[in-house]
């Protein structure tokens, strides 16, 4: 996959990771975490607990490696590559920051409207 697109991916993971953690879990922490791609490095900041920690760099090392170009979405994809227990983990959050994100949107929505 193209850079650019990887880096949208790691965004994603980052925004559902902490707004799952933020909500769920205690004792966030700072983290910066440099990750290589098509030989140039990325630097992300991530705010997430020691748990959401170990299972994003699991998510990112699942993507680095990932071979599909263009990327299916991990929901649709025919070779899966994550472990059944992480999978299970990280669909839950995804899920549950997919819904936040689009209760907020539409809140914004109809914020809009009003005016
Ligand atoms: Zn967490």
């Amino acid at each position: 996959m193209q850079t650019d697109k990887f880096k949208s991916e790691i965004e994603t993971l980052k925004k559902f990771f902490e707004l799952h953690c933020m909500d769920n879990h205690k004792n966030q922490k700072h983290h910066c975490k440099q990750l290589i791609y098509n030989d140039e490095k990325i630097n992300t900041d991530l705010e997430l607990c020691e748990d959401c920690i170990h299972l994003i760099h699991y998510s990112f090392d699942r993507l680095i490696e990932c071979p599909h170009d263009p990327k299916p979405r991990c929901r649709t994809c025919p070779s899966p590559c994550y472990e059944k227990s992480e999978w299970k983990k990280v669909a839950k959050l995804m899920r549950y920051s997919g819904i936040q994100l689009g209760i907020l949107k539409i809140k914004k929505f109809f914020r809009i409207k009003k005016n």
